[in-house]
């Protein structure tokens, strides 16, 4: 009977061992398919100044459809493209697209920074600079209105390494922003050795600061060690008013999330700057 219970278990286990390497198989044919089809598309969430609700830049986010033309989170594909090699096409895709985008907002009077994500596998690519600098001449975008956001984790797997490779980023004139801070492991030596811009307080730590003490005090420490940093900050996942006071009271004045927008395809995006610009020029109340 044991045995039989231990045969049935195994079974249980390479069934569900199979099936999950076939969605896995199944994703990637997707993923490959879309980057030679052209397929994939950018989102663009706008970051605001939390005392003005002025655009201060826009995260492009990428985005994928299943066959059955549902959105699949890059939660998802972005940690299979990085085992598979494809971050590298993935990667260039969005930053053409992206750079394109924010070329054309300038041409429609909004200078607003555009920021991409680059996995840590890109950072095994030894053309990453060349490619950058590339996509920069290619849309004509001024450097510095381009920002990588890096996570705290992708910095710190091979720290020694990491600060050349951002020396030749920085070099181009471009920005670094560390993404999702507070999650990793940071040296904070090497956190000072490297010369980032931007830190973003991880959505976790800002989600329950105002319900849990812990938090409130994490975020609290972040702020303070990015102000003696000289670092400019900026809280990830803001969904209330309440979460926005209180970061500008511990001193983060800039933030992104499902309170001001969610990412937004390019059409929106464009609608999205055009109005808040009549808010800028004082038309719209700038308060609640
Ligand atoms: P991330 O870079 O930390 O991006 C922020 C994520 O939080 C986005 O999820 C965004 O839609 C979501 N978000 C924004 N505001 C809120 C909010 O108020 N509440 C909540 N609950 N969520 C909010 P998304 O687009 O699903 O992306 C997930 C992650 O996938 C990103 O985290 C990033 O690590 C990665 N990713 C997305 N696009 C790219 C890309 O083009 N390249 C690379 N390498 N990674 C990407
Ligand atoms: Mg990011
Ligand atoms: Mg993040
Ligand atoms: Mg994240």
């Amino acid at each position: 009977r044991a045995k039989q219970e231990g045969r049935n278990r195994f079974c249980f286990f390479s069934h569900d061992l199979e099936s999950s390497l076939m969605e896995r198989h199944h994703l990637e044919t997707r993923l490959r398919k879309a980057l030679i089809n052209d397929e994939l598309f950018v989102h663009y969430q706008p970051k605001i100044d939390l005392q003005t609700n002025i655009i201060i830049g826009a995260e492009a986010l990428v985005r994928l459809a299943n066959d059955e033309g549902e959105l699949i989170s890059p939660a998802e594909f972005i940690p299979l493209a990085e085992e598979s090699g494809l971050i590298i096409m993935l990667g260039k895709q969005v930053l053409n697209k992206a750079c394109a985008e924010a070329k054309r907002w300038l041409e429609m009077g909004h200078t607003i920074p555009i920021s991409v994500n680059v996995a840590a596998a890109q950072f095994a690519d030894p053309d990453l600079a060349g490619m950058i600098k590339k996509a920069l001449l290619d849309h004509n975008l001024p450097a510095h209105l381009l920002e990588l956001e890096i996570t705290e984790t992708a910095l710190m797997i091979d720290a020694a390494d990491m600060q050349n490779k951002l020396s030749e980023l920085i070099s181009l004139g471009i920005k670094i922003a560390i993404d999702d801070f507070g999650t990793g492991y940071s040296s904070l030596a090497y956190l000072k050795k490297f010369n980032v811009d931007v830190m973003k307080i991880d959505m976790s730590f800002v989600k329950d600061m105002l319900n849990n003490k812990h938090d409130y005090e994490i975020v609290k420490t972040i702020i303070s060690l990015g102000k003696s940093m000289g670092l400019v900050l900026i809280a990830e996942g803001v969904e209330t008013k309440e979460q926005s006071h209180a970061l500008v009271e511990l001193g983060c004045f800039m933030g992104q999330g499902y309170l001001f927008s969610r990412p937004l395809n390019s059409t929106d995006f464009e609608a999205f700057i055009s109005q808040s610009s009549k808010c800028v020029k004082g038309i719209n109340s700038v308060d609640e």
